[in-house]
């Protein structure tokens, strides 16, 4: 018998992770986000497509029409971009913002785009349908709250070192705000191999859905770096029973302002989304419809 006594914890300091997102906060139930009209989680399969920044209104506004065409549920791209270096393009700010919300009018497709100051909220909130909070950024408590405070749909990327504990305690830091509208973004970690930019991180998909009531969707793009295994790895997370993929597509890759490696050819994306969403079907789910039924 051992002789080891373990104190209880006093009253109020028991732990309680993720309370809020966590699936028996639903009774089992995902949620389903309804953005824009278009829906996110709950069975469907959602796409979100464009160019990692916005660069000029011809890019974005040509990107968004085939991403469109093609039939992507939300239109991404970043008009302030966290870099690594600060040497690095650092986005177009409010111009980019306002390109994007031109690309909104002309294709009335929902914005995704990425907040990277507390001192921006307001700005991108005007224009954003869901805020991208990037993986440099998944711990910047401070920035999740105030977009909690928005009220605005938050898209949460994986740290590139965070646990998906993690990730799940900084979506509680959005939803505790009374904020129920997170999507939660498997995006690669750091691991040592060096033949792709990160390591997708494929097991993130099945045990985020098995803990959490929330979206989860896969970035393919940033976890491969290189274009040539963005589709390889969009099947596999729509074969793990991914509710989405937010990947990047630009019209001259080769001149892309950043990312170009591992952007999609524009005039590729179409034949790509087919192939993706022939393995989604195989997983059970259909392209989220364009319109939410009443
Ligand atoms: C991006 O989506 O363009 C981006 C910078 O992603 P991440 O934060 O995952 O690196
Ligand atoms: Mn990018």
């Amino acid at each position: 018998m051992s002789t080891k006594t373990t104190a209880a914890p006093a009253e109020g300091v028991r732990e309680v992770p993720y309370r809020l997102g966590s699936l028996q906060a639903t009774g089992g139930r995902e949620t389903t986000l309804e953005i824009g009209g278009r829906r996110i989680g709950g069975g469907a399969f959602a796409t979100i497509a464009g160019p990692c920044t916005v660069e000029s209104a011809d890019q974005t506004l040509s990107t968004a029409r085939i991403v469109r065409d093609a039939g992507v549920q939300l239109f991404r791209g970043g008009a302030y971009k966290p870099r690594s270096s600060p040497y690095s393009f650092q986005g177009l700010g409010q111009e980019g913002l306002d390109i994007l919300r031109r690309a909104k009018e002309e294709t009335g497709l929902p914005i995704v785009t990425e907040l990277t100051d507390v001192r921006d909220v307001e700005a991108v909130c005007e224009v954003a349908d869901v805020v991208q909070v990037g993986a440099r950024n998944m711990q910047n408590y401070p920035l999740l709250t105030e977009i909690g405070r928005s009220g605005t749909a938050a898209l949460i990327k994986r740290g590139l070192a965070a646990t998906l504990k993690e990730l799940l305690m900084s979506a509680e830091y959005v939803l505790a705000q009374g904020n129920p509208n997170v999507i939660l973004c498997e995006r690669g970690i750091r691991t040592y191999e060096t033949s792709t930019r990160f390591t997708l991180d494929i097991a993130a998909v099945p045990v985020l859905k098995g803990l959490t009531h929330l979206p989860v969707v896969v970035d393919p793009s940033h976890a491969a770096g290189r274009r040539d295994l963005v589709l390889p790895l969009s099947m596999a997370a729509a074969a793990a029973g991914a509710d989405g993929l937010i990947v990047e597509t630009h019209p001259d890759p080769d001149n892309a302002v950043c990312d170009g490696p591992q952007q999609l050819r524009a005039d590729e994306f179409g034949a790509y989304l087919r192939q993706v969403e022939a393995v989604a079907a195989l997983a059970g789910r259909v392209p989220a419809p364009v319109a939410v039924p009443a």
